[in-house]
């Protein structure tokens, strides 16, 4: 297998060497196939998305089917744009000159993926890859295996196998990958697992996209209006339990709020969640399951904890044999807990109460950077300092999770949460080095960039830097001085 995976990685260098990858018409086929993938394999993709996590189409749609459709055509409209240079000035000192930045694809690089957005979290980062004219290795998580085998048989009808390639396993594979030289490795997934790629890609200096999680926090002002209460209880239940039963790396984690309105919101959400899952969710095709045992065992733990447990105020109830856990509600789990300490990463939500809401900005920063904050609220002065003075991936105000789907500002963490970020243009970014490229003309030169050197030619160095052509004529003129000479003995 080692040897079959090195020759095999060692052929796609080699195609990407011979500049296969780097024409506007190769990427825009490799992108035109993966559209009709998407299109042609849209029930078979519900039906994986259904069997390795339970998720209901329409949320497969919306989190994933649908945002890829919407990236890869939004790639394909722009791709010429995307890979025209920019011009850009150089110094006066550099005169008659021009200079571009020329974006060019960074080589061969690995994209491996988790399990809770199989499809999404593998096709997004390819999408770049392939736009930015890279040679890629996907390797999509085993835990999530109709969709990795999905990806593994498909994709090779429809994409360019000497360049394009799915590797399909755990982590030994995902080892023996990381053994290999690349020019770029992204990465979603656990911070643990993050801290050994970027361990093995340091061997090579290999550059690092690293999107991991962390715990997410919402603060939830008590809001005057019920219309505006109603509304922030949809969202954070939506966005709790309606993305992948909280499986979800930007999922609400826990929520802050003050201690005078925590009752009135335990009551609204446990309403909510009627709404949207009935009596009895256990029955409702909208709820996701957990991917597997060890991550049910793992989310019962920390509500099972003698410490914990009494803190449940809704929910609580699972069914191991399918992977179900209700959606729950804690009030105040103590904070040295497991429940506050580690991603939570499922449908559980405490609840933490404040004395005042203005504490949350302490509390947010006293703990890791988180991939998001949220914050409903109108109060202006908190906005601001929430964005000032904590540190995170995003903040979003009034909503939660919907800027994952945007494409116009970047996606990514910041310290525990990961480093780098894509979405939309970002992502043929992270797999473009923008090569300076600088022209001079052979015709004439400053004179004073040359030695020998003598006061005057540091004051007209100092001036090429301080002015523009016009302020530095003045200067050689006579008409300005920008400094006193200088001696230096
Ligand atoms: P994980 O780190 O266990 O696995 C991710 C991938 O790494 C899988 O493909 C896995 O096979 C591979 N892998 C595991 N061990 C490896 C090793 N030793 N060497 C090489 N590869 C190895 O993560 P997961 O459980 O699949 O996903 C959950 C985590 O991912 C959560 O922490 C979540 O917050 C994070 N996540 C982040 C984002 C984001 O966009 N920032 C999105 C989704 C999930």
């Amino acid at each position: 297998m080692e040897k079959d995976l090195g020759r095999e990685i060692m052929e796609m260098r080699e195609c990407y060497r011979n500049g296969n990858t780097k024409p506007m018409s190769w990427r825009r086929s490799q992108l035109q196939a993966l559209r009709s993938f998407l299109q042609d394999y849209e029930v078979p993709i519900f039906r994986a998305l259904n069997l390795d996590l339970g998720k209901h189409y329409v949320e497969a749609f919306r989190d994933e089917v649908g945002l890829l459709k919407k990236s890869v055509n939004l790639a394909l409209n722009d791709l010429k744009r995307w890979m025209t240079s920019t011009g850009a000035k150089l110094p006066i000192i550099a005169l008659l000159s021009s200079a571009e930045l020329v974006p060019e694809p960074l080589g061969l690089v690995l994209v491996i993926s988790p399990w809770n957005f199989p499809l999404g979290l593998s096709l997004e980062p390819l999408i770049g890859a392939i736009a930015a004219g890279n040679a890629v290795v996907l390797k999509p998580s085993e835990l999530a295996p109709a969709c990795s085998s999905l990806l593994a048989n498909t994709l090779p009808k429809y994409l360019d196998n000497q360049a394009i390639k799915v590797f399909e396993g755990g982590p030994a594979v995902g080892q023996q990958l990381l053994q290999q030289k690349w020019d770029k490795i992204f990465f979603t997934g656990s911070a643990k697992v993050g801290r050994i790629v970027m361990s093995e890609a340091a061997k090579n200096l290999t550059p690092v996209t690293l999107e991991l999680g962390e715990k997410c926090p919402a603060v939830l002002d008590s809001l005057s209006w019920s219309f505006d209460k109603e509304v922030a209880i949809k969202r954070i239940i939506g966005a709790k339990y309606g993305s992948c039963a909280g499986q979800a790396c930007i999922s609400i984690d826990y929520v802050l709020v003050e201690k005078s309105f925590s009752s009135t919101v335990v009551d609204m959400m446990k309403a909510m969640i009627k709404t949207m899952y009935g009596d009895n969710p256990r029955e409702s095709h909208s709820v996701a399951r957990i991917i597997n045992k060890h991550h049910f065992l793992r989310l019962k733990n920390l509500i099972t904890d003698p410490n914990v447990k009494d803190c449940i105020v809704f929910g609580g109830s699972m069914d191991e044999d399918n992977l179900y856990i209700e959606p729950t509600i804690l009030v105040n789990p103590p904070l040295e807990s497991a429940i506050m300490t580690e991603e939570i990463f499922g449908p559980l939500l405490p609840i933490i109460t404040l004395d005042k809401i203005e504490d949350s900005i302490d509390f947010i920063k006293k703990r890791p950077k988180p991939l998001a904050v949220y914050a409903f609220t109108k109060n202006e002065d908190l906005r601001k300092r929430m964005v000032s003075e904590t540190s995170s991936g995003s903040v979003v105000f009034n909503d939660a999770i919907v800027q994952f789907a945007a494409d116009t500002i970047p996606f990514g963490g910041i310290g525990e949460s990961g480093m780098g970020k894509y979405h939309g243009k970002f992502t043929f970014d992270t797999f473009t080095h923008y090569k300076a490229v600088a022209r001079r003309s052979f015709f004439t030169d400053f004179w004073y960039r040359f030695p020998p050197w003598n006061n005057h030619k540091l004051e007209l160095l100092e001036d090429s830097y301080n002015f523009d052509y016009f302020g530095l004529l003045l200067v050689i003129l006579g008409l300005k001085r920008s400094r006193k000479t200088f001696h230096v003995n």
